[in-house]
């Protein structure tokens, strides 16, 4: 009787893995045509200054739409091409896309807008990252300033072949920000060594901030560290009046999350930018 149900049992999951696995192969296969068909599309999220409580900023954010699987979120899609490599020219995508928008925000009177493109590790280590970024910048002419690139710390990366990848990009003249932080391989250390500008505090410290005690003092050290080291701080997932008066109040630089704005559309951001600058 055991061994029968362990033979059921085995059967099961062997058919919850095809499942998955198929699952897998289906994505994979919809993301090798994806960009070609002009299935992605950015929206766009708006960063706010805490001190002029006006829009500064917009985060690009990418969403996919597929006939057969219909809208993907990054967090299931953006691994799988990190993996497969199609993150290369997806994010170069990304990038060109949100430089044409800026450019084309700047052309309705933005001039002080700035946009912040999500890099995943595959693309921060592929070898003409500097020449491609510096490409887009020139063909689209962009001040480099209004560009910022994030990326995730939680990248397993080595210290000396980043850090010099960090300076090269700063001399093109864009700003780095490190995502999610303080989640993942967070080291004190990288802050000392990277040549970088702002960090933004994952929302998981975020969302609980007006209620525990422990989250309010874990934001508020990264708040005192980051600007002692000359850091802007950005809080994400803002989604409460007491969150944000708790930031406030510890003199947090930018704040981005739900209070203010979800991502939006390119149209819907314009006309967020005339009611709110
Ligand atoms: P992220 O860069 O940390 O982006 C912030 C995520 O938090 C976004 O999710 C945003 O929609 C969500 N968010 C913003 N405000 C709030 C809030 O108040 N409450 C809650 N619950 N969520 C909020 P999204 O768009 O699903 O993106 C997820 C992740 O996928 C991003 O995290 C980023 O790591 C990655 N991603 C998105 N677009 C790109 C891209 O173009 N390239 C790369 N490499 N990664 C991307
Ligand atoms: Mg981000
Ligand atoms: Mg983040
Ligand atoms: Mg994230």
């Amino acid at each position: 009787q055991a061994k029968k149900e362990g033979r059921n049992n085995f059967q099961f999951y062997n058919k919850l893995l095809d499942k998955k696995n198929h699952e897998r192969l289906e994505i994979e296969n919809q993301l090798r045509k994806a960009l070609d068909m002009n299935e992605f599309s950015l929206q766009f999220q708006p960063i706010m200054d805490l001190t002029s409580n006006e829009i500064k900023s917009v985060e690009a954010l990418i969403r996919w739409n597929n006939p057969i699987l219909g809208k993907v979120s990054p967090d299931r899609f953006i691994p799988i091409t990190e993996e497969t490599g199609l993150i290369i020219s997806i994010g170069e995508w990304v990038l060109r896309t949100a430089c044409l928008q800026l450019k084309s925000w700047e052309n309705n009177g933005f001039h002080s807008l700035k946009i912040s493109v999500n890099l995943s590790i595959r693309q921060f280590y592929q070898p003409n990252l500097i020449s491609m970024i510096d490409n887009i910048i020139k063909e689209i002419e962009i001040n480099p300033s209004k560009l910022t690139i994030e990326i995730t710390e939680s990248m397993t990366m080595d210290v000396e072949t980043a850090t010099s990848i960090l300076y090269e990009l700063k001399n093109i003249g864009v700003n780095i920000s490190i995502d999610d932080f303080g989640t993942g391989y967070s080291s004190l250390s990288y802050l000392k060594t990277f040549p970088i500008d702002s960090l933004k505090i994952d929302q998981s410290f975020i969302s609980d901030i007006n209620k525990s005690k422990d989250d309010e003092n874990i934001a508020t050290t990264i708040l005192v560290i980051a600007h002692n080291l000359g850091l802007s701080v950005i809080a994400e997932g803002v989604e409460s009046k007491d969150q944000l008066e708790i930031l406030k109040r510890h003199k947090c630089d930018e704040a981005q999350g739900y209070l203010f704005s979800k991502p939006l559309n390119s149209d819907d951001m314009l006309h967020f930018l005339r009611l709110n600058s």
